[in-house]
């Protein structure tokens, strides 16, 4: 059976991310809290592995990219600066009998969708979270947390420029936790209040804006295909007049085929000089560049990367879940690619006796240092494969009686099912060929 797109494939997931330890709804034994989600051991491994193949492509494999970490909490002005004060709203409408509140882009007519009463007017409702700093709970002590990661990256551009000794065209990469009071949040971990991004500013002389804002749509586009994803499944869409942010020249959004439709997964932005213009003038700071070369002194415009974390996983996940018959049972995996599957080898002792999980034992040990391993005696060995499956984990390594006789276990593939012998002192080497 081809990989389902049935409307309860998300419902199929979501139960799949509860039960193996992919993602629980946040506080759930206090009922939970809507759009807020925690990751459990299966989901953070998915997600580390994401964000570190990013890191790695955006930052190790680039002589021309810098890494920054900055505060969540940034100084109040960044936001005026931004626009995030003045613009960050979604227009908003109260139903005056369910009181349950819709965004007015997203309803259509003048009823609620929920009980067909009469809607408010729409007002603007800004999706900053806001807080404060220090003891006292006044106007002036107000600070936000960061809606976007972006910011924190443009207050430092100086910051980083010298140190690094980069020259324009550079760019500066963060991961990290963004917030957002959403008024319509949803599918899953698609759309929640707080969440992560992945997102790099590369920083351009005016003239060379469109060369680098294509290039960096191509890449970016890559590396979802490389990382496995369907290439039907994901397509370009060019943002027109009406959809272009108060800051942007030109974007790219990467869409993915959802469950739910066709949705953005990451924008990719030509920002043109108005970062740097609006932080100079509210700072006061000149945020200029000379080019010793040309002897020319410019604001750089910006081309931004901007993914989201949890959203490229929702991505990996859907197009990973696979179903299908075996000898008269479903069969459910997850496709995921090698490099971000949870667990890269699951060691299991066929049966718990004979010395088979002492040997077991053994090999995991060995094993763990190289890849990330889980050992599991519970149960019959077809359903210790089907957890396996279920969790995305490519092979699975079983020690049987003739391991006790000639030093081979087995190495099942999770795609094919195909059984492989292997001796194991060759079992690193076969492993981390087959990982790529
Ligand atoms: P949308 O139109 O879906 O609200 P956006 O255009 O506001 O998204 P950006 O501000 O461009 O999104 O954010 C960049 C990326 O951050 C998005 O492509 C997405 O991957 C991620 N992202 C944004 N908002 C959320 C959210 N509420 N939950 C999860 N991820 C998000």
């Amino acid at each position: 059976m081809a990989k389902t797109k049935e409307p309860d494939l998300m419902d199929k997931l979501v139960s799949l991310c509860k039960r193996r330890g992919f993602i629980f709804q946040s506080s759930e034994i206090y009922g939970g809290l809507n759009a807020l989600w925690d990751y459990g051991p299966m989901g953070v491994e998915l997600k580390r592995n994401i964000k570190d193949i990013w890191w790695e492509a955006m930052t190790q494999l680039r002589d021309d990219i810098e890494g920054v970490d900055a505060a969540i909490v940034m100084h109040p002005k960044v936001w005026e600066a931004s626009g995030h004060v003045q613009n960050f709203t979604d227009p908003l409408v109260d139903c005056k009998k369910c009181k349950q509140r819709f965004r007015a882009d997203q309803v259509e007519g003048k009823k609620c969708p929920n009980c067909g009463g009469e809607l408010t007017e729409a007002r603007l409702f800004n999706l900053m979270f806001k807080t404060f700093l220090g003891p006292v709970e006044d106007q002036a002590s107000i600070a936000y947390l960061r809606p976007e990661t972006a910011q924190g990256i443009y207050v430092n551009f100086l910051n980083v420029l010298g140190p690094s000794r980069q020259k324009i065209p550079f760019g500066i990469a963060q991961i990290g936790k963004a917030f957002r009071n959403e008024i319509s949040p949803g599918n899953f971990i698609f759309r929640s209040r707080e969440f992560e991004q992945m997102e790099m500013q590369f920083f351009i002389h005016p003239k060379e804006d469109s060369k680098w804002l294509e290039y960096w749509r191509d890449e970016r586009f890559k590396w979802y295909i490389n990382l496995g994803v369907k290439k039907e499944n994901l397509k370009l869409h060019q943002h027109d007049n009406k959809e272009l942010a108060h800051y942007a020249k030109m974007a790219y959004d990467i869409e993915y085929n959802f469950p739910f439709g066709w949705k953005e997964i990451e924008g990719i932005h030509n920002r043109t000089n108005f970062d740097l213009t609006q932080h100079s003038q509210f700072s006061g700071k000149d945020l200029t560049y000379f080019d010793d070369a040309t002897k020319e002194r410019f604001i750089p415009y910006i081309i931004e990367t901007s993914a989201g974390v949890d959203r490229s996983m929702l991505v990996f996940l859907v197009d990973a879940y696979h179903e299908e018959e075996v000898k008269g049972e479903k069969r459910v995996s997850l496709k995921l690619s090698p490099k971000i599957a949870p667990v890269k080898v699951a060691v299991l002792p066929l049966v718990n006796r004979d010395n088979m999980p002492e040997v077991a034992t053994k090999i995991f040990h060995d094993l763990k240092k190289h890849f990330k391993c889980f050992y599991d005696d519970g149960g019959a060995i077809g359903r210790r494969y089907r957890r396996q499956d279920e969790i995305g984990t490519p092979y699975a390594l079983t020690v049987d009686s003739q391991t006790l006789q000639d030093d081979t276990v087995t190495l099942r593939d999770r795609d094919s099912m195909e059984q492989i012998r292997v001796n194991t002192s060759q079992l690193v080497d076969v492993i981390k060929k087959k990982l790529g």
